[in-house]
């Protein structure tokens, strides 16, 4: 089968682009340059024939992805997951905005005028669009979100809000202008939202200095490696997270299960609070020792009431099991321990 996948060079996107060529999958990866494409040419450097590029500058250009979505033999499937994630590069709200909706609108413009053929469309949506950041965290009874919540920002308030707002509304009006598109224009195919927390776990691309690691795990270093013993435990944005590992079995699932069409699935593991990375990491790493903030290590730092995000859907729909906190996070910090060291 053949799939496009954008994004490919990112941290989610490499972990995709890896499960999907272990499972014999021809790939076409769409980056902004040559030089992304040349980057993962090197870390696939066994894929040869089961991969080529596409390059698209600018996702929010009109027309942007005409040329890249056509191929012979042409595409079963599209993944679309490139989208801005990385706080220190946007200067404005409309720089998370303008490409996560207009990214999205433009790859399903193009797959319905010009790749017929495409049966499935999969967006990396975020729990960003799921969840309420204005709601208390701790409620009685807890709060347990679903594929039926959205987060209720409106479009107005996100252009003027914070950048955590604005990142947050990208996703859930990306989500949302797809799932209308898919309403109004009564494409070809069908569509697949993938809602994950927090993504965390060990990096497939090459990143050689630590100021180029994605968001949430440069949080992971700033917060937890790159601080101090006595240091207060950072507060626990959101407490809920998934390994990308199991993120990416989810994308290729998303890609072969029949039933998940028309579904928007939430793809969480369960809560990592800041006491729980906090624990993990200092019995892992003695080098840590007076680096990571200490918390209270008997005590989890998150309220008993904390809201939870279901898992049953992705549990039974695409049969997804998870991997440990310990495989997660021990296998994240080492690596991230190697790449400061590189720097
Ligand atoms: P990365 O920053 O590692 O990857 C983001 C990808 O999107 C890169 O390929 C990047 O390309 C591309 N991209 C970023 N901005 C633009 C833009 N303006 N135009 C075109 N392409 C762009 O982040 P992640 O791998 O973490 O994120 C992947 C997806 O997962 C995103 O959709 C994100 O919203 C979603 N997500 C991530 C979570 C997390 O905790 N990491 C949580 C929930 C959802 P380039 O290298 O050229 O910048």
């Amino acid at each position: 089968r053949r799939v496009l996948l954008t994004g490919a060079n990112g941290f989610l996107g490499s972990h995709i682009l890896s499960e999907l060529l272990n499972n014999g999958f021809f790939v076409r990866g769409v980056v902004r340059s040559q030089s992304k494409a040349d980057q993962i040419a090197k870390d696939f450097p066994s894929f040869k024939s089961q991969l080529d590029f596409g390059i698209v500058p600018d996702m929010t250009v009109p027309g942007a992805f005409d040329k890249v979505v056509k191929a012979t033999p042409p595409f079963d499937a599209v993944l679309h997951q490139a989208s801005p994630f990385l706080f220190s590069v946007i200067g404005s709200n409309s720089e998370f905005l303008d490409p996560a909706v207009k990214g999205t609108t433009e790859i399903l413009k193009a797959i319905k005028a010009h790749a017929p053929e495409v049966k499935r469309v999969i967006y990396t949506s975020s729990c960003a669009a799921v969840l309420n950041f204005d709601a208390p965290v701790e409620t009685t009874p807890q709060k347990v979100y679903t594929e039926e919540d959205w987060y209720p920002i409106t479009y107005s308030q996100a252009l003027v809000g914070s950048k955590a707002e604005a990142y947050r509304a990208s996703k859930k009006f990306a989500e949302l202008a797809a799932w209308d598109f898919v309403k109004t224009e009564k494409p070809n195919f069908d569509f697949v939202s993938l809602n994950p927390p927090m993504i965390y776990g060990p990096l497939k691309h090459t990143v050689s200095n630590i100021k180029d690691v994605n968001e949430s795990n440069a949080r992971i270093y700033s917060n937890f490696i790159n601080s101090k013993k006595d240091a207060p435990l950072p507060p626990n944005g959101v407490h809920m997270y998934v390994d990308v590992r199991d993120l990416a079995v989810a994308h290729v699932r998303a890609v072969t299960t029949p039933e998940a069409g028309g579904q928007r699935i939430i793809v969480s593991s369960k809560k990592a609070s800041s006491q729980d990375i906090s624990n993990i990491l200092r019995k892992s790493f003695p080098e840590l020792e007076e680096r990571t903030p200490i918390g209270t290590p008997e005590t989890d730092s998150l309220p008993e009431g904390a809201y939870t995000i279901s898992n049953e859907k992705v549990k039974k729909l695409l049969g997804l099991d998870f991997r440990s906190d310990e495989e997660c996070f021990v296998e994240l910090g080492r690596q991230l321990l190697e790449i400061e060291k590189a720097s």
